[in-house]
């Protein structure tokens, strides 16, 4: 595998692939790799003759100036399971290598990101918007690969995609869980023992309200979601909805619905988590 520091060297590398005729898949991550990562590598490696894996902890997507600098930062373990799962371009360029001068760069998104993590994070999805389209350029992958333990994410950047016409098609897998169900992810590295613990109480939150709402309207969910995640003083819930799957706008009843996304975003501590369910209501 080879690492690539520069945004005009990796162009000329998939300058000579493309010319060739090889296929490109591309995995965008923010590194601390772990097997929600590895699956999107391994499916990549599957689909197309080549695949590219950025790791770049992109500034403008953080609203928060801790958050950033403490997000988990492991390069080197990040290259040997790279090599394992047969990535063969590893591009992790400087903050200044991308953004040699400040974005000013405003997306808008509408309704998409008025709730859920574009309402509690101003500016994430600006950043994430701008930083996943300079990757696509750069990268001019034919499959790119997202993970739906960020579905709104998902949305954004397929709205995107539409929008400006990439010529690529997007990939979506499933949220890749620990054994106790809490979802994988990077700043899970950051969670004490006490609060690793505690972590999976968001996803036992999603199931509670997935058995539920046959039976029980909307707001009793919501409150008990509430109550639940109470119980113990180092979670903080920051939101939890129950939203149309397509739109991820927030419902008021599921009555008509074919499927419906819960979506959690909490605090553990001082750590921030998200996970969400989809649920099929035509199944079964
Ligand atoms: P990140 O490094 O957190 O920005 O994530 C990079 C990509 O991996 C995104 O498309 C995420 O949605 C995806 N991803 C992160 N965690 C998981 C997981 N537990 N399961 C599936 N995909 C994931």
């Amino acid at each position: 595998m080879e690492v690539i520091e520069q945004v005009e060297a990796l162009k000329a590398i998939v300058k000579a692939l493309r010319c060739g005729g090889k296929r490109i898949g591309f995995v965008p991550t923010m590194g601390a790799l772990h097997e929600g990562h590895l699956q999107l590598l391994r499916a990549s490696a599957r689909e197309n003759d080549i695949t590219v894996c950025s790791v770049f902890v992109n500034p403008t997507q953080f609203n928060n100036a801790s958050d950033y600098k403490l997000y988990p930062r492991t390069l080197e373990q990040d290259i040997r399971l790279l090599q394992s799962v047969g990535c063969d371009y590893l591009f992790a360029p400087s903050a200044e290598e991308i953004y040699p001068q400040q974005s000013v760069l405003q997306f808008s998104f509408g309704a998409l990101e008025a709730v859920m993590e574009g309402e509690h994070r101003p500016g994430h999805f600006n950043g994430v918007a701008t930083v996943v389209s300079k990757l696509f350029h750069i990268v001019q992958p034919h499959k790119a690969y997202f993970g739906q333990k960020d579905l709104q994410q998902v949305a954004i950047v397929r709205q995107l995609v539409q929008a400006l016409s990439f010529d690529l098609e997007l990939v979506c897998y499933p949220t890749v869980r620990e054994a106790d169900g809490l979802a994988m992810s990077s700043r899970n590295k950051r969670l004490s023992e006490a609060q690793r613990q505690l972590a999976p109480q968001l996803y036992q939150a999603l199931q509670m309200a997935a058995s539920d709402l046959n039976e029980k309207p909307i707001e009793t969910i919501k409150s008990e979601v509430a109550q639940l995640l109470q119980q113990s003083n180092e979670i903080r819930l920051e939101y939890f909805e129950i939203v149309d799957a397509t739109t991820l706008q927030p419902l008021q009843d599921i009555s008509g619905q074919e499927e419906v996304a819960l979506c959690i975003a909490a605090f553990v501590g001082e750590v921030r988590l998200i996970d969400n369910m989809l649920v099929n209501l035509k199944e079964g």
